[in-house]
């Protein structure tokens, strides 16, 4: 699950990362109120509007304004708020900006990048710095390398108090500002292992021209199988910014990821269901989401697993592949039978069964009246669908 970034900063204010003052506001009054106590109490005269969208790139995209006086954060909110913003991360049909950050601007000397995440080849978490901040940390690793620097937590002793000074080193931070980026490190540690995060990332954090080394964006991935023991956390959910498809199924516990395809597919385990899109792929059809329905496919995740493939307009045929091992093949067909008497299925619906009591499982589904083609093997499963496509 992902944060905004007002969201992320709180995370990280909690843990003493240091970031600028500022607050989330939803109207253009709610963006002035808080400017103007910012005025009030803390003597700030410059601000910076940004849109919260899960996307980044905001900046390029024009949902990332400075400000000038209260009156500047009335002018940019107006713009900000309400805006379909386009980035290189929405896709061409952007998001829609419902919330802006208004927060202190800082006066900036120096961008840099830092980020944590998990090294599943090492099991290891890494913590990753360049002195190319601002810059998209995937076009640094591509093209100068050399300007990251990685030093790997061990899981057992924690992150070590030299291993933060040598990523504030490699920046080349001294005296005071050491120190701080020293601190901030670890607080960032502590803040993304704390929080049960897949990635903590401060792009860029700055060395201001006053001396302070401060979080000027904040971006941190939730590891959603850690929500049940972070429920403060998990509130923070925003579904606006997620697939509606994708949310619905999480409503019904399925794994379902939305793609761009025209063949919709349904099976029991994540390993079968890259099979299925590579044979997809080979059928002359693109697959059009990933669906795992997990071990107990029966009548009612079947049923939600249709009725949210084919609410996806681009989907011209379903290919259902089911691997009958705890869960019967002669049960999946009664369920398969069940779903499609409740949900109206306008599109060629090829079902494989293999595994327990497959040819069953085909029997029910030929005797069923039912428009409904079946297979055994793979091949024949990829057959109908290029059948099914026209494709051939
Ligand atoms: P992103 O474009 O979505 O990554 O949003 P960022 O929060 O990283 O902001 C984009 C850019 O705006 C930063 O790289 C900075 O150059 C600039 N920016 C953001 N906040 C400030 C600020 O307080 N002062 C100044 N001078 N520039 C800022
Ligand atoms: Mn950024």
């Amino acid at each position: 699950m992902k944060l905004h970034e007002y969201q992320a900063k709180d995370v990280l204010d909690a843990h003493g990362v240091v970031t600028q003052p500022g607050e989330v506001a939803r109207t253009v009054e709610e963006a002035v109120a808080i400017a103007q106590k910012l005025h009030d109490e803390q003597g700030v005269d410059l601000f910076v509007v940004k849109a919260q969208i899960h996307a980044g790139g905001r900046g390029k995209g024009g949902g990332v304004k400075l400000a000038k006086g209260v009156d500047g954060v009335r002018e940019k909110a107006s713009q900000i708020l309400g805006m379909n913003l386009v980035t290189h991360q929405t896709g061409p049909q952007g998001q829609l900006v419902r919330a802006v950050l208004v927060t202190q601007a800082v006066d900036i000397a120096k961008e840099y990048y830092v980020g944590v995440t998990l090294d599943r080849t090492r099991s290891q978490d890494v913590i990753m710095a360049s002195t190319e901040g601002g810059v998209e940390i995937e076009t640094v690793a591509e093209e100068t390398p050399e300007k990251i620097v990685k030093v790997w937590v061990d899981p057992i002793t924690g992150l070590q108090p030299n291993q933060a000074r040598r990523i504030a080193f490699a920046l080349g931070f001294e005296g005071a500002a050491l120190k701080q980026t020293t601190k901030f490190v670890g607080a960032l540690y502590n803040a993304y292992q704390k929080s049960d995060a897949s990635l903590a990332e401060i792009n860029p954090l700055v060395l201001t021209e006053q001396g302070d080394v401060i979080a000027i964006d904040a971006k941190i991935t939730l590891d959603d199988n850690a929500l049940f023991r972070h429920k403060d956390l998990a509130e923070l959910r925003d579904v606006h910014e997620e697939d509606p498809l994708e949310v619905e199924a999480s409503e019904h516990h399925l794994n379902y990821i939305k793609l761009d395809g025209n063949v919709g597919c349904m099976v029991n385990g994540a390993g079968l269901a890259m099979g299925t899109m590579d044979i997809i792929k080979l059928a002359g059809g693109e697959p059009a989401n990933f669906l795992d329905v997990g071990g107990g496919a029966n009548a009612q995740t079947v049923e939600a697993g249709f009725r949210i493939i084919l609410k996806d307009p681009n989907v011209e045929a379903i290919l259902i592949n089911i691997f009958g091992g705890i869960v019967r093949c002669d049960r999946v067909a009664n369920g398969v039978i069940e779903a499609a008497k409740n949900v109206d299925i306008n599109v060629p619906l090829i079902v494989r069964l293999q595994g327990t009591n497959a040819e069953e499982g085909q029997q029910i589904l030929k005797e069923s009246g039912l428009k409904i083609e079946t297979a055994i093997l793979l091949k024949e499963a990829a057959d109908k669908v290029t059948q099914a496509l026209g494709v051939a």
